[in-house]
This record gives structure tokens, C-alpha cells and sequence, in this order.
């Protein structure tokens, strides 16, 4: 089976043509400058293209990406009826969808109602979807939601302690975000250790962050919100902040409530705690290194916080068996795993040194006798799609 992956954002959109079964991908790439003028950047193995194609609307693009999947040189398909199903990937659903689901007019008009919890995204989301349903109208579409995996949090992880009346009337609640990253890391986990109950904290780290605390493979807790703002600190996002920050910074300086939210979304975070420095952990690891205090501090904010989530959760779930590292720093931060799991002792967690010393790859970098299991799994949202989307598909044949 093929299954092509499109993640729309608003002036870009990336694809992978993959096989759910074995992982295997044709081929991936990226259309940028949609709207402007447009770029496509294709990747077959090693070999890459790039070139200038006019991208004025998301369907030009999704067109440009069907005719070099079937081009005669650079291409890996003969025709676009080889693509069995598309999976989108879609940041918001709301309290709409808890599942992926097989896109239909209701959930289109369910993904539209979700458009201001997700101002920036969904619309983007949705323009990939209609652009493949224009081009492709036979192949079926599947939206997987960044949110659903989160659906399964009880009440008093989900809601804020504010008047009922915004949740009922606003659907103001905790939503959670990287929900499909956290879905396959709890799957992975699960084969890893052979046993499909048990407790968990996952920790996403990447640019953005996110923990989410996993029951039987379901999440029962997570550290984003409504937004991805929340949680713990990230590349340039803040997390949990207390809303008075907001009220005094806009009185002192006039600022609108929306430009202090763009502030705390990509001036903040270890970005601004380095001074405006960088948001790459590799630029502040190598600067902390050269003895920048700014630099230092930044990194210690980043590994207290997430290992306070880490205790958090263990208390939420009353201890937990196994603890997951996975994105861009989760799977290659030696340095930061080593500095998260020594503030973990007290709940018997142990991790080798020499076994940490991984990047990128499956490995159990706990001792034999740690009290948690400690991972590293590499994360694989564009797989996790394409593994739902093949279920839903084949479900419906
Ligand atoms: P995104 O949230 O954009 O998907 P990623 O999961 O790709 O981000 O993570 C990107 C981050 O991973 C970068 O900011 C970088 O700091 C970090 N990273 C990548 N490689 C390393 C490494 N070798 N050591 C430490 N951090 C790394």
C-alpha cells in the first residue's frame, strides 16, 4: 500500500509517499513560498531536486508533488492511481474528533469549526486536504489530528480552574498538541517492553516541547493547553507562564495582548533566556560550554522543568515503569537526558552513561536495576499517520 503524507502548513506544505506496513519511504519533500512564487524540493534516497514551480494556491503545489512522484526520471510511482490514500495531518480538532477519521463533508465542516482554536493551522490543513480532493476526488483522504491522542485525559487534567462558563460556551480546556508523536512513542514503547499495561511519561523535545503522562498506552495528562504555548520551556515558546506577566508587560509598554503572545511564542523560551543567543540546544550546549552564563542558565531552566513534569506525572499516574525521550533533543541531547535524569534519583531512576551515549536511535539507556525503564525512541509522525490512515482505509474496503 501507498499512503502520501502531507503536512499543509501556510506557505509550505511537506509529503512523503510511505508504505505503512514496513516504514519504507519512496520518496518525501517539501513545496515552500506557496502564495509567493513557489519552491519544490524532492528526495528520492539520496538523491535531490530542486526547482522553481509557480505555487499560487496549496493546489498547485499538491499538483507539483503528484507530477514528481509519477515523473519518468525523478518519480517513484507510473501514475497517481498507485497512491491508495492520503494522510493529512491536522494541528486541531477540538473536542470534535478523538480519532483520526476518513474525511468527509461533515468533517470538513467539523475541521472549519475548529478553526479558532487553531487559527493559523487548520486553515492551512484544510487547503491541503481540498487541494488533494480536487486533484485526486477518487483517492480516499484521512485527517489525523494532532490533539485526538489526548482525548482520553479525565476532567481534571483537561480543565483550566476558571468559570464553567468558558468551557461550555468557549470550549476553553486543555487540548494538548504532538499527539500523534506521543501516540507512536506510547506504541513503540509498549513493543519494546512487551507489555501493554503500564505507566509512562513521554517526552517530546524538540523546538516545540511537549510530556504527556500515558496510562495503557492513553494519555492522562499533557503539558501543552489550549495552545502549544503551555508546558515546559521550549526553543522560543515560554510554557507555563502566569497571566498577570501578560497584563503587566502590555500596561508597562502598551503592547497589545497580541504582540505579547508573539513574544512569548518565538522571543522566548531558551532563545530568550540566552539573550536571544539560539534556539538550537547545539548553539547553547557549545556557548554554555565557553562558560556564557545566559547560555547555562537557559539549559538548566529547560532540564528543571522537564524533569518537575516528570515527578508531576509520576505522582498523577502513582509512579510510572518506563520513561521515553524522542524528538530532535530527546533523541540526540546526551547531555540533556543525562541532566534530566539526575534530578529522577529519588524515584530510582538510573541511567549508563555509556548506553546515553546515543543519538537517534532505539536504545534502553536505564541500568538493569533503575527502577523505570528509560528509552530513547526515535519519533515517527509521518509513519504514525500513514500506519492510521491504512487502518481507516482498510477498515472501510
Ligand atoms: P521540531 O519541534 O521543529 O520538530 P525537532 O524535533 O526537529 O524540532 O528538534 C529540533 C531541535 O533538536 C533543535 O533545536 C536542536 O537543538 C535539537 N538537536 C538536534 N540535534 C541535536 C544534537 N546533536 N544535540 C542536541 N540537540 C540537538
Amino acid at each position: 500500500m501507498n499512503v502520501l503524507v502531507i503536512n499543509a502548513g501556510s506557505s509550505s506544505l511537506k509529503y512523503q509517499l510511505m508504505n505503512p506496513e514496513t516504514g519504507d519511504v519512496a520518496a518525501k519533500g517539501l513545496c515552500e513560498r506557496i502564495y509567493i512564487d513557489g519552491r519544490l524540493t524532492h528526495k528520492v534516497g539520496d538523491n535531490k531536486v530542486e526547482k522553481d514551480i509557480p505555487m499560487p494556491t496549496h493546489s498547485e503545489a499538491i499538483q507539483a508533488v503528484l507530477e514528481i512522484l509519477v515523473d519518468p526520471v525523478d518519480g517513484v510511482i507510473k501514475s497517481v492511481d498507485e497512491i491508495d490514500a492520503v494522510g493529512h495531518r491536522v494541528l486541531h480538532g477540538g473536542m470534535e474528533f478523538s480519532d483520526s477519521c476518513i474525511v468527509n463533508d461533515d468533517v470538513i465542516k467539523a475541521i472549519k469549526k475548529c478553526i479558532p482554536l487553531g487559527p493559523l493551522h487548520n486553515p492551512a490543513n484544510l487547503m491541503g486536504i481540498e487541494a488533494c480532493q480536487a486533484v485526486m476526488p477518487k483517492t480516499p483522504q484521512v485527517a489525523v489530528f494532532d490533539t485526538a491522542f489526548h482525548m482520553t485525559m479525565p476532567p481534571k487534567a483537561y480543565r483550566y480552574a476558571i468559570p464553567t462558563e468558558y468551557y461550555e460556551n468557549d470550549d476553553i480546556r486543555r487540548y494538548g498538541f504532538h499527539g500523534t508523536s506521543h501516540k507512536y512513542i506510547a506504541r513503540r514503547a509498549a513493543a519494546l517492553v512487551g507489555k501493554t499495561e503500564f505507566k509512562m511519561v513521554n517526552c517530546h523535545l524538540g523546538n516545540g516541547s511537549s510530556m504527556s503522562a500515558i496510562k495503557d498506552g492513553k494519555c492522562m495528562d499533557t503539558t501543552m493547553g489550549l495552545s502549544p504555548l503551555a508546558g515546559v520551556p521550549m526553543g522560543t515558546r515560554s510554557g507555563d507562564i502566569d497571566a498577570c506577566v501578560v497584563q503587566f508587560i502590555c500596561n508597562k509598554y502598551g503592547m497589545s495582548v497580541d504582540d505579547c503572545l508573539t513574544m512569548l511564542n518565538k522571543k522566548s523560551g531558551v532563545l530568550g533566556l540566552s539573550d536571544g543567543l539560539s534556539s538550537d540546544f547545539r548553539d547553547l550546549e557549545a556557548a554554555a560550554g565557553e562558560g556564557n552564563e545566559a547560555c547555562k542558565l537557559a539549559l538548566q531552566k529547560f532540564y528543571y522543568e522537564v524533569a518537575k513534569y516528570v515527578g508531576a506525572y509520576a505522582a498523577a499516574l502513582n509512579g510510572i515503569d518506563v520513561l521515553t525521550f524522542t524528538a530532535g533533543v530527546g533523541e540526540n541531547g546526551i547531555t540533556t537526558r543525562q541532566a534530566i535524569c539526575d534530578y529522577l534519583g529519588f524515584m530510582g531512576v538510573k541511567i549508563d552513561p555509556e548506553k546515553n551515549n546515543v543519538r537517534g536511535k532505539e536504545t534502553l539507556i536505564s541500568t538493569p536495576d533503575s527502577k523505570v525503564q528509560v528509552w530513547v525512541i526515535p519519533t515517527n509522525e509521518e509513519l504514525m499517520i500513514a500506519q492510521d490512515t491504512a487502518e481507516l482505509v482498510n477498515a472501510a474496503k
